[in-house]
């Protein structure tokens, strides 16, 4: 795991965060950052901005790369810390513990607020995916644009607290959602244990049925979780369950909305076949026209749910999340993620860009606008919130 500590707030100076707020800024229209232009916009007096940077190297919160010019960019490290003043100074939360989470595409962290309780903090890191699962989205990158990572972990994780704001206000079970900023979710730490490390369950029938019942309960609401599977779901001593992993869900509306429902049930089903020897017909009926919730073979149908399923868009644009963020976001996360993707040819990219695809024109994308170094004069008052200026709300 990485580590991550809140006393490293306390020795960067407010000049080092200038300085990476100055990179990150620059990285809306450049891969790497040429030193003069961070040191354009961080305005440091006597060539502050190049000490500065020395240090931020030194700490790793910053790369230098020269391979297509010089300059420099944030890792996934300086944008932590970016996204944990942000989010200290709030007061959402004042330290951090331990790592409770390693996940495909995301870092999870226990944080403590002032009184003593512990949330959840998850940092997305699109972009530390494997090879592998990555060619099929390079095409696309080849063809259109470049995209940068931060910006993709970005969308990732406001998606993730939209999303699960609005399943939590229509009474779904899941972890309450504190608040985010940048790649960074906070929300309550759930209890309990992922459904996959469980061997024995007291009821495995009711277990099974409630979570076939949220399935079917959120198409009605219009939403497909998409990697509904027994890593994303939490359970207690209890056997009270918890939903978790939000980035990838789609609307029923979604041209393979139907393909994605029924891959969701088909886990479910495989899984407590599998573990608790439950025994399921196989699904060889097709659900027809007739507008039955069932097939033959007890699989809910996807039709008859999608034909008066709610909306819950309304609720994701409350939480800035819009329809534009998610078309561009359903680009790069391939609903349900590669599941079977391993990691011996996962490689931490620590960085913005994926290598060869990322260029400097990323002026297509509207969220991306070129720096403006006239707009950018005032930005850094001295006001504490200085670190949130150029940043979506959230
Ligand atoms: P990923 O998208 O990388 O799969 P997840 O959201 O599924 O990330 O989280 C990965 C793991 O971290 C989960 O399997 C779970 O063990 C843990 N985790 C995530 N969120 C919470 C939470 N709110 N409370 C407790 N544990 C969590
Ligand atoms: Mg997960």
């Amino acid at each position: 795991g990485m580590k991550l500590d809140v006393e490293v707030l306390r020795y960067l100076s407010k000049d080092d965060f200038r300085v990476l707020t100055a990179v990150e800024m620059g990285m809306r229209n450049h891969e790497i950052v040429p030193a003069e232009l961070v040191d354009r916009i961080a305005r440091l007096k006597h060539g502050g901005t190049y000490k500065v940077m020395k240090n931020l190297l030194k700490h790793k919160l910053l790369h230098h790369d020269s391979s297509k010019y010089d300059g420099f960019r944030l890792t996934y490290l300086g944008y932590d810390y970016l996204a944990i003043k942000t989010l200290v100074n709030r007061g959402v939360f004042t330290a951090i513990g331990r790592q409770i989470g390693v996940g495909k595409e995301s870092d999870i962290f226990e944080v403590a607020t002032e009184d003593g309780t512990i949330l959840a903090m998850k940092l997305h890191r699109l972009g530390r995916i494997s090879f592998r699962a990555v060619k099929t989205k390079r095409d696309y990158l080849m063809h259109r644009s470049s995209y940068n990572w931060l910006y993709l972990s970005r969308l990732a994780a406001l998606k993730e607290y939209a999303f699960m704001k609005a399943l939590e206000e229509h009474g779904f079970p899941v972890p309450s959602a504190v608040d985010c900023n940048r790649h960074c979710v906070i929300m309550s730490l759930v209890q309990g244990y992922p459904l996959v490390q469980v061997r024995e369950l007291q009821n495995h029938d009711t277990v099974f049925e409630t979570i076939i019942g949220l399935i079917v309960r959120m198409a009605e609401h219009g939403l497909i979780h998409c990697d509904f599977n027994e890593f994303n779901i939490m359970i207690d001593d209890n056997e009270k369950l918890t939903m978790i992993d939000f980035p990838q869900m789609v609307s029923v509306s979604h041209r393979n909305a139907q393909m994605y429902f029924d891959r969701d049930v088909e886990c479910i089903f495989k899984f407590f076949r599998k573990r608790f020897n439950m025994s399921f017909q196989e699904n060889t009926d097709e659900c027809d026209e007739s507008d039955s919730d069932m097939n033959e073979n007890g699989r809910p149908c996807f039709s008859s749910i999608a034909k008066s399923a709610g909306s819950l868009d309304k609720e994701l644009a409350a939480s800035g999340f819009t329809r534009k963020d998610q078309d561009e976001i359903e680009k790069f996360t391939e609903c349900g993620g590669e599941k079977d993707s391993d990691s011996d040819d996962t490689e931490n990219l620590d960085g913005a860009c994926f290598p060869d695809d990322c260029g400097a024109n990323i002026s297509d994308s509207e969220s991306l606008q070129p720096v403006d170094l006239q707009e950018l004069s005032g930005v850094f008052g001295d006001k504490e919130d200085d670190m949130e200026g150029n940043q979506h709300s959230c």
